[in-house]
């Protein structure tokens, strides 16, 4: 069944378009706002109409956008049902906002390689799980899966370099590239930028708005990757409002081949459906202990996630927190505060020789409530000054220090730590994906993070500012 891709449909509904300018347009290959935005980024001439101009600022919201977490899950599912109906395809990647690491995701794009695209393509249409295919050319399918739109690039290899470029995005990074030279057909991704003379960009870093500047100066450091990433210093479990007990944490940890781990249940007054009383604290210590023969070579730290209160103190004793390995404090209530009295809060458990980690210090919530606003420069220097980490926390609700503060936070000497924050086992390595996604959004290298030291580094960092 042939459906109408979603621009193709609104531009008719908005009669913005009829037969003639929908058949211009598809000859052109705009099938879908990225082509939109990368024909009026290059100044095409049919996307230089005014009118198309300003649908494309207003269409992104009506794009049905997801959180980054849910552009994974649609694009895994749909990649391993590739990968297992059609093996025609080689290098299947998600490309796109996604591959950007994004934290809102609108327009999903797979590009495959295949020695014989329209072949591929055909086995494409024949998938299962493809509902409906709106669109199909020799080299590309736009296929319905799961109500979202996806846009399948399947390119020889001598093109897919450049199929992979050009869908990345985003279109004003394309362009500036391909107007430096780059504009034939590549293998790589790195043949596209060593033509337009620049070091190959990462893909997370092409949004910023110096990227190309960066390049031209030959300042692209290797940035911090998962496997660099030896421990993960932030998770839930039962004891609080973990849906995992923690063994399985501890046993799913482990699988993963991390150094060490942190348990850290939210401290008694937090704003969770469970939190931790001083007992069920005393408890989890004892169960860790008898957990660790069955985590060998993993070292378990028992932390807590203490909650700032109000008044700028902690939500449990230092008593207490002086017994555990690690304490890590959150704003996670407002509490009616504002841009005064909030960073003050903050400030104040950074000043805490206890506090050895701030857990998401903007507290987003991924397009549902922008950070809190404060004086971050004070915030990164205090961080800086006293040894205290702050988190980029990967919990795809989080993504939080979002890539742009994580870069003026690492600038400002900051050391970042990039936590999971997960709440569930199955979680822990997308997560932290997501999290190291958005570290590299930020150009943070592996070391400014925390948890890419050995544990003995991260116990001395701990210690260094108890002493004080
Ligand atoms: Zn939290
Ligand atoms: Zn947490």
């Amino acid at each position: 069944m042939i459906g109408l891709p979603f621009l193709l449909r609104r531009l008719r509904e908005l009669r913005l378009v009829g037969d003639a300018g929908e058949r211009a347009l598809v000859r052109e290959g705009i099938l879908t706002l990225a082509d939109l935005d990368l024909a009026i980024a290059e100044g095409r001439a049919v996307a230089a109409d005014a009118a198309l101009r300003r649908a494309a600022g207003v269409l992104p919201a009506e794009y049905r956008p997801v959180t980054l977490g849910r552009a994974w899950d649609i694009l895994d599912a749909f990649i391993d049902s590739l990968t297992r109906h059609c093996p025609a395809l080689q290098a299947i990647e998600a490309s796109g906002p996604a591959r950007r690491a994004e934290p809102i995701v609108t327009g999903f794009v797979i590009v495959a390689r295949a020695a014989d695209p329209a072949l591929a393509i055909e086995s494409i249409s024949a998938l299962p799980t493809a509902s409906n295919i709106l669109y199909r050319s020799g080299s590309r399918a736009l296929v319905l899966f799961e109500g979202h739109e996806i846009d399948v690039r399947v390119a020889t290899p001598g093109f897919y370099g450049s199929v992979l470029f050009t869908t990345t995005g985003p279109a004003a990074h394309v362009v500036a590239v391909l107007e430096r030279g780059g504009r034939q057909p590549y293998a790589s991704e790195t043949e596209v930028y060593a033509t337009a003379g620049l070091p190959c960009l990462p893909p997370e870093t092409r949004d910023a708005a110096d990227a190309i500047d960066r390049a031209l100066r030959r300042d692209v450091p290797a940035l911090v990757r998962r496997e660099d990433m030896r421990g993960d210093l932030h998770m839930h479990t039962t004891y609080s409002d973990g849906r995992d007990s923690l063994r399985r944490m501890i046993h799913a940890a482990h699988a993963l081949g991390y150094e060490y781990i942190a348990i850290t249940d939210h401290s008694e007054h937090a704003g969770a459906a469970h939190t931790l009383t001083d007992d069920e604290l005393g408890r989890q210590r004892d169960e860790i202990a008898d957990l660790r023969a069955q985590a060998p070579g993993m070292a378990i730290l028992h932390g807590i996630e203490v909650d700032i209160l109000p008044d700028g103190t902690l939500d449990c004793d230092d008593a207490v927190l002086e017994t555990l390995d690690i304490v890590l404090a959150s704003l996670h209530d407002a509490a009616g505060q504002d841009g005064d009295q909030l960073p003050r809060r903050c400030l104040a458990a950074i000043r805490h020789p206890l506090v050895s980690v701030i857990t998401h210090p903007a507290n987003q919530l991924v397009g549902r409530r922008p950070g809190y606003d404060m004086d971050y420069l004070a915030i990164y220097q205090a961080a800086a000054e006293t040894g205290t980490a702050l988190e980029i926390d990967g919990a795809p609700t989080h993504l939080d220090l979002s890539g742009e503060r994580a870069r003026e936070a690492v600038r400002a000497g900051a050391t970042v730590v990039i936590d999971s924050d997960c709440h569930r086992s199955r979680s822990l390595d997308r997560q932290m994906r997501m999290g190291v996604g958005t570290a590299r959004r930020g150009w943070v290298e592996p070391r400014h993070v925390l948890n890419t030291r050995a544990v003995g580094d991260v116990r001395a960092f701990i210690a260094r500012k108890r002493a004080g």
